[in-house]
């Protein structure tokens, strides 16, 4: 097994180096570079993340492999090749490239990125027991050292948002690639910080994602807040139009996980039959997995003066809620 991954990874990263190499040679690769350059990234983030591109031919990095002495069959097994009606393919072309690494630096997969529109934007290396979107932290290798220096990581939910960060300062920041937050994911940043700040997009998908996987956070112990970009907005956009400042401005103002609930349940019931219940139900999950005493007493009377209720009344549901999810 562990013999079988090494080749994985020696394979994906003899890939990254190829894709590279395509980016910054290739005259085919113009249009990928005037695309990297429209969207603010510099050289140095080209070499850190091992930014490439597939070119557009169906079999160029089997080819480039073939040199290697790497088998069309060991392209398959790691998901670089595609097998068609007569021959394998590449799954990869015409594709801006990022390299998806362990928290080691090893590479694991790739997402590959269409030029402009087109879909599917993102095309990411297939799930296997060896590559799994819900058990890795895109920039986690990069990031882990800052996290540990700062006190507490920034989570994203794209590549271009932690190469923003990063190209900013912000080098506690990854990326959990559009899934939202898993166990797993948890475990992984166990090793470096009990403090996480959520930093998705300002769009359905962003804000259905922070709703989703956050108690999870906490239930492991993580103090769990989330920041509100502007209607619209990623956190590439707002680095990049409001710059530095603001966005730690944003960072300093984030959102204690049960205040964020208990506003989205309130926008959502405002004046419907029953509100009080309905918004209860969803900020329940969010209060009964708060660690602290303290904290949780006043999340509690925080959440009581919202609905116009006592502590009690809350404190009562709370542990009726407890008692019957144990
Ligand atoms: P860009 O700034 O280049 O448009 P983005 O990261 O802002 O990219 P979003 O549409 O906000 O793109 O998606 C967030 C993340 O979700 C992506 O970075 C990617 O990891 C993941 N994702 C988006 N679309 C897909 C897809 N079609 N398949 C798999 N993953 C996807
Ligand atoms: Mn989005
Ligand atoms: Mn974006
Ligand atoms: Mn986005």
């Amino acid at each position: 097994r562990l013999r079988r991954e090494e080749k994985a990874w020696q394979i994906n990263a003899l890939a990254r180096d190829f894709y590279q190499n395509v980016l910054l040679q290739y005259s085919e690769a113009a249009m990928a570079r005037d695309y990297i350059a429209s969207r603010g990234i510099t050289a140095d983030i080209i070499k850190d993340f091992g930014l490439g591109y597939a070119p557009a031919a169906w079999d160029t990095l089997i080819k480039f492999m073939r040199s290697k002495g790497i088998s069309v069959s060991d392209l398959l097994k790691v998901g670089l090749a595609v097998s068609g009606d007569h021959r394998a393919y590449d799954r990869f072309r015409s594709r801006l490239m990022f390299p998806i690494t362990d928290a080691r630096g090893r590479v694991v997969g790739f997402g590959g990125r269409v030029l402009g529109e087109g879909l599917p934007k993102y095309l990411n290396t297939a799930e296997t027991d060896f590559f799994s979107k819900g058990k890795i932290l895109y920039g986690l290798n990069r990031a882990r050292q800052a996290i540990r220096d700062m006190g507490y990581v920034i989570i994203t939910e794209g590549y271009m948002d932690t190469i923003a960060a990063h190209q900013f300062g912000m080098t506690n920041t990854v990326a959990s690639l559009g899934t939202s937050m898993s166990r797993e994911h948890g475990q992984l940043l166990m090793n470096y910080t009990r403090e996480v700040i959520i930093a998705y997009d300002a769009d359905a998908a962003g804000v259905a994602a922070a709703e989703r996987g956050l108690d999870i956070l906490q239930e492991l112990g993580f103090r769990v807040r989330v920041l509100s970009l502007p209607e619209g907005k990623d956190p590439d956009e707002f680095l990049r139009a409001r710059g530095l400042d603001q966005w730690r401005q944003q960072v300093e103002n984030a959102t204690p996980l049960v205040e964020f609930k208990i506003q989205r349940a309130l926008a959502k019931y405002q004046n419907g039959p029953l509100f009080r219940d309905a918004v209860l139900e969803e900020v329940l999950p969010a209060l009964a997995t708060m660690s602290g005493e303290l904290e949780k007493n006043e999340a509690i009377r925080m959440v009581a003066a919202r609905l116009f209720t006592s502590y009690h009344v809350v404190a009562e549901q709370l542990q009726r809620f407890t008692n019957n999810n144990r």
